[in-house]
C-alpha cells in the first residue's frame, strides 16, 4: 500500500438507496444512485456511513469494497451479516429508496496493475465484490488469460453474471467451489501454469488471505506479484 492509496479518503459524497437485495439468507446487494461525475477505480472501497439512521455502535461506519464500476451509473455493494445482526447491518438493509448513504473514498490499492499479466482472481465468500469489479473492468479484454477461483462454503453471490461475462470471453474461466481443498488445488494448478508471470488478486478475511498467500508464495510465487483484500472484521 502507498501513501497516495488512500488519497481519496478525504472526498466525501453523497449518495441515495436505489435498491436492496436479499438473494439468499445473509447475503444483500444494495445498489445506490451516484451524483453526476462520481469516479472510482474498480478494486477500490469506500467507508459508508448512514447519516440519518442511529447506529447503536461506537464505529459509525464501516468500510465496503465497491463491486461496481462507474460504467454501470450506480454503486453497488453486496454484504453479509452475521448473527447477531449489527447495529450497523441493521440500519443499512432497512433502508427505504431514496434515503441517504454518504461515503468517504473511494481508495485502495487491489487494482489491476498492468495491461499485460495474466490475473488469477481469489475471491472467498463475500471477498468477491472487489474482485466483481475487477472482472466487469476486464470484462472485453480478451488479450491475456483471466481466471477467476470463487470459493464460498453456502452461498455464491453474483455467480450469474460472472459466468455470464466469462462464457462471452474464450480468455476468462470461473470456477464456483465450495471447499478450501478444491479452491487450494485449483489455485496451485494456475500457480504451476503462470509461476510469476501472473498477478494473484486475493480477496477475503484476513485469515483466508494469509493462508493463500502461503500457498501461493510454497509455490515460489513472489510477494509482488501477490496483490491483496483483507475485509479485516470477518
Ligand atoms: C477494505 C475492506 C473492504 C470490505 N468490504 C466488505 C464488503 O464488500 N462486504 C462486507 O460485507 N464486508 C466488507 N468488509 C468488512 C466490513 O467492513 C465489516 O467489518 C464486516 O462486514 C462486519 O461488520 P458488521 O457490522 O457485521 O459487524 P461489526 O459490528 O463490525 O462486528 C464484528 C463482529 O462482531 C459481532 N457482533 C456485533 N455485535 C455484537 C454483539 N452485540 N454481541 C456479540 N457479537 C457481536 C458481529 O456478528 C460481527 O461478526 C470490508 C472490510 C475492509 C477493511
Amino acid at each position: 500500500m502507498k501513501f497516495s492509496d488512500l488519497s481519496g479518503v478525504m472526498k466525501k459524497t453523497s449518495l441515495t438507496i436505489d435498491t436492496i437485495e436479499n438473494p439468499f439468507e445473509h447475503y444483500y446487494i444494495i445498489r445506490m444512485n451516484i451524483p453526476d461525475g462520481m469516479k472510482w477505480v474498480a478494486g477500490e472501497h469506500g467507508l459508508f456511513f448512514l447519516p440519518n439512521r442511529r447506529v447503536k455502535q461506537l464505529q459509525k461506519f464501516r468500510p465496503f469494497s465497491v463491486a461496481s464500476i462507474p460504467e454501470e451509473g450506480k454503486v453497488i455493494i453486496g454484504i453479509k451479516t452475521k448473527e447477531p445482526l449489527s447495529s450497523f447491518k441493521k440500519e443499512l438493509i432497512t433502508m427505504q429508496k431514496g434515503e441517504e448513504v454518504t461515503v468517504r473514498g473511494p481508495f485502495g490499492w487491489f487494482k489491476i496493475q498492468d495491461s499485460k499479466s495474466p490475473i488469477v482472481l481469489f475471491a472467498s465468500g463475500v471477498g468477491i465484490t472487489p474482485i466483481r469489479a475487477l472482472f466487469n473492468q476486464i470484462a472485453t479484454d480478451s488479450s491475456r488469460p483471466v481466471h477467476l477461483v470463487y470459493v464460498s462454503n453456502d452461498y455464491h453471490l453474483f455467480k450469474s453474471e460472472l459466468e455470464k461475462i466469462a462464457a462471452e470471453n474464450a480468455q476468462m474461466t470461473i470456477q464456483c467451489l465450495k471447499n478450501r481443498t478444491e479452491a487450494s488445488s485449483a489455485l496451485a494448478a494456475l500457480s504451476k501454469q503462470y509461476g510469476n508471470q501472473a498477478y494473484y488478486y486475493i480477496s477475503g478475511s484476513g485469515k483466508v488471505i494469509s493462508s493463500v498467500k502461503k500457498t501461493l508464495k510454497s509455490k515460489q510465487i513472489s510477494g509482488k506479484r501477490i496483490i491483496t483484500d483483507p475485509f479485516f472484521g470477518y
